[in-house]
């Protein structure tokens, strides 16, 4: 019943680590972590080909191109 959760990678390559995040807090996760460990530099992030599929699903979702 959880497993419609969708997890989003979130990679760190000066951590060299990749943690799966529910994609409702990857936003939180993501600032958190630059916050705590890289002073707020944006380091972390979703992994680019991921962030690719969820902006074209996040588009199609909310029918951005659409225009
Ligand atoms: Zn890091």
């Amino acid at each position: 019943m959880a497993e419609d959760t969708p997890s989003v990678p979130v990679h760190c390559p000066d951590c060299e680590t990749t943690t799966r995040v529910a994609m409702a807090d990857v936003a939180d996760a993501i600032e958190r972590h630059n916050d705590q460990l890289h002073d707020g530099e944006d380091v972390a992030r979703v992994d680019p080909d991921v962030a690719e599929q969820l902006a074209d699903l996040v588009a199609e979702d909310l029918g951005l191109f659409e225009e």
